[in-house]
């Protein structure tokens, strides 16, 4: 896109008056790269804004792609498949066992994943979570 640009050829850019991306006229170049810009708009010349101008969206994209992680929700299925405790509503007073089934008012089922002084891990269908228990 900018391999045809010369002094006195239109380019899309940032003016940093109006502060928006306008049609300008390329007043001066250097070495091969716009350097000045003038606004069609306001008529003000200023340096061409590096990374403003005709490239949209740029390389700043983040993409936190989860997907290749494992959903919650299919752990949790095979953690209650594969779970053989009995199945207990959930009491804090009460102490569990891993693979103990427990049933919480709030997460629902869950499956008791490890155990640790006063509290344990449960799988739930959405994710994890630490519950008291009385475990010791
Ligand atoms: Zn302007």
């Amino acid at each position: 896109m900018t391999d045809n640009i010369t002094t006195g050829g239109d380019i899309a850019a940032y003016c940093t008056k109006c502060r928006l991306i306008l049609e300008h006229v390329v007043v001066a170049m250097v070495g091969g790269a716009v350097a000045k810009v003038k606004c069609k708009t306001c008529g003000s010349i200023h340096r061409l804004r590096e990374g403003s101008a005709t490239r949209r969206g740029g390389a700043k994209k983040k993409d936190p792609s989860p997907k290749s992680l494992v959903p919650a929700e299919a752990l949790w299925e095979t953690a209650l498949r594969s779970a053989r405790g009995p199945e207990q509503p959930y009491d804090m007073t009460c102490s569990y066992r891993a693979g103990d089934v427990i049933i919480h008012s709030v997460f629902g089922r869950g499956v008791l994943q490890k155990v640790f002084p006063g509290k344990c891990s449960v799988l739930f269908r959405d994710k994890e979570r630490l519950l008291a228990t009385a475990n010791r």
